[in-house]
């Protein structure tokens, strides 16, 4: 057996256990909060054995990598749907409209254009969360706070996309309170949008390996998580 298989079993009971701790502390029931295994610098095994525990989705961060897993997943007879959560460019959004089940990355009215013309070229309704930079970290990608009511707009605008809430990464720190900070506030952000727009944004994804428990605590409803469930990545030589 490879070490991936061999350790996934303990590393997703204590993932569970850390998530079940989590919404004992903040007074919510688990079966709120799902649980997106990110694959992304593993191999097409971390999503078999992902698929074999019951999950029915996966989290893939580059658009080229998830589609030649995609397809190994389809050999081997492996169903789940895929996230995309990792940053798109625009001139890869038509194959990102075509191979994955939801994009969680949106973070521009470009991407909303070039992914609303693609998946009704590809006669589908694509499920879409738009990322928002609510830890306001220059290192990171989204949408800034005060242009995510312009994004929405354009947003609710484009018949083959459906808008299903929110998506943030909170900026890396020692400190706790930082990403804590960052949840809450994706949180107030989705709240005036929904009070504003009248429109639903059930969907907070928001919470990795290292900040699972302050997202639980600020509302997420999607923890994304890759290192605590099938360890450290080895980062891929180039970026695909
Ligand atoms: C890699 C990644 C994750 C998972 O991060 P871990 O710290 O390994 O759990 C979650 N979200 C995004 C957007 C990622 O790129």
């Amino acid at each position: 057996m490879s070490n991936l298989a061999a350790n996934f079993p303990a590393a997703l009971a204590a993932v569970r256990a850390r998530i079940a701790a989590a919404c004992a502390a903040a007074g919510r029931d688990p079966a709120t909060v799902r649980l997106l295994p990110v694959t992304k610098n593993h191999p097409a095994e971390a999503v078999a054995l992902a698929a074999a525990a019951g999950f029915e989705a996966v989290g893939e961060n580059r658009v080229q990598e998830a589609v030649a897993k995609q397809a190994e997943c389809a050999a081997q007879g492996v169903r789940v749907r895929w996230e995309l959560i990792g940053h798109l460019q625009s001139n890869k959004a038509k194959l990102a409209a075509r191979h994955f089940d939801r994009v969680q990355s949106v973070e521009n009215t470009k991407l909303l254009d070039v992914l609303d013309r693609e998946a009704a070229a590809a006669g589908r309704v694509l499920p879409v969360l738009l990322q928002i930079n609510a830890g306001n970290d220059p290192a990171k990608f989204g949408a800034e706070p005060a242009d995510a009511p312009a994004l929405l707009e354009h947003a609710l605008g484009k018949r083959a996309l459906r808008i299903e809430g929110l998506m943030t990464i909170a900026p890396l720190s020692d400190d706790p309170e930082v990403a804590r900070r960052t949840f809450a506030n994706l949180r107030t952000i989705r709240d005036q949008l929904v009070a504003r727009f009248g429109v639903n944004l059930s969907e907070l994804s928001m919470g990795m390996t290292g900040d699972l428990a302050a997202a639980i605590a600020e509302g997420s409803t999607m923890i994304r998580v890759g290192t605590a469930l099938f360890g450290e990545r080895t980062p891929p030589a180039a970026a695909g």
